[in-house]
């Protein structure tokens, strides 16, 4: 396999989506043993659900949180935060709500749609939340529930982080995309974006999907497999 040098680049930006952590144990989404062929999302994941029982909405991500914190990030994750720790400029803009680039090290992550580690009161806005079971349901301020701060079937992206995801993707020379099939809009208008905007773009996945073509160079691999030996001065 070729191997990029770091310093050929000013700004590397890695695109991530469930497959980056499917070899960490998280079941990716279309895949087999996908989370919504167990469960309908209509009564687990969107603000109708959540209104109508918050309980147990609240009690399903519990279930969620302990899967992913049974799972470890994988070398393709450090092999990630370690580039930051080398590289002036590293960004990771991720759609996976697992935590996972974070508890590997990386520090730069835009998270596109939001995090399994935050609860949102609708009065007085995030609250970091770590753990198994959540420290609380309703906030301690108002008595409000509160809610996943996940971006929900149905709910608006965070103009915000998207505001910064675009400028990052403006900006970047280097544009990694890992294990996204590419079908969930807006984020599946990155790679073009990346493209037009001059960034050499790469595709690491096992498969080839619709989106394949936009890349100039797709890598047939895992992110397990080929992050740790892809860079090199
Ligand atoms: P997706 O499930 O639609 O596609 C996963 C892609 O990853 C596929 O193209 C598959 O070929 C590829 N893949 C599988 N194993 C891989 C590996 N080991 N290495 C590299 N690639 C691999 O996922 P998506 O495009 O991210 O869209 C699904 C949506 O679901 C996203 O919006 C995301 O927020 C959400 N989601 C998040 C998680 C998570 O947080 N880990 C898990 C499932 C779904």
């Amino acid at each position: 396999m070729k191997t990029i040098r770091p310093e050929d680049y000013r700004h590397i930006l890695f695109f991530t989506g469930a497959g980056m952590s499917a070899e960490s144990g998280v079941p990716t989404y279309r895949g087999a043993g996908g989370v919504w062929r167990s469960y309908r999302w209509e009564e687990y994941a969107c603000q109708d659900a959540f209104d109508a029982d918050p309980e147990k909405v609240l009690r399903f991500h519990e279930l969620r949180r302990k899967s992913v914190l049974a799972c470890q990030p994988h070398a393709g994750h450090e092999a990630v935060a370690r580039l930051e720790g080398e590289h002036p400029q590293v960004t990771v803009v991720t759609q996976n709500i697992d935590g996972m680039h974070q508890r590997a090290g990386s520090r730069r992550v835009l998270e596109l749609h939001g995090s399994l580690w935050r609860l949102r009161c609708p009065q007085h806005g995030i609250r970091e939340d770590i753990g198994e079971a959540y420290r609380r349901y309703r906030c301690e301020d108002c008595g409000n529930w509160l809610r996943p701060d996940i971006t929900w079937f149905g709910d608006m992206l965070d103009s915000f982080v998207m505001g910064q995801a675009a400028q990052a993707i403006r900006s970047c020379d280097l544009f990694v995309s890992i294990g996204t099939s590419g079908v969930v809009w807006p984020a599946a208008g990155f790679p073009q974006a990346a493209r037009d905007g001059g960034a050499r773009c790469i595709e690491i996945n096992p498969e080839a999907n619709e989106m394949s073509s936009l890349y100039h160079e797709s890598i047939r691999g895992t992110a397990g497999e080929v992050l740790p030996g892809l860079f090199s001065s």
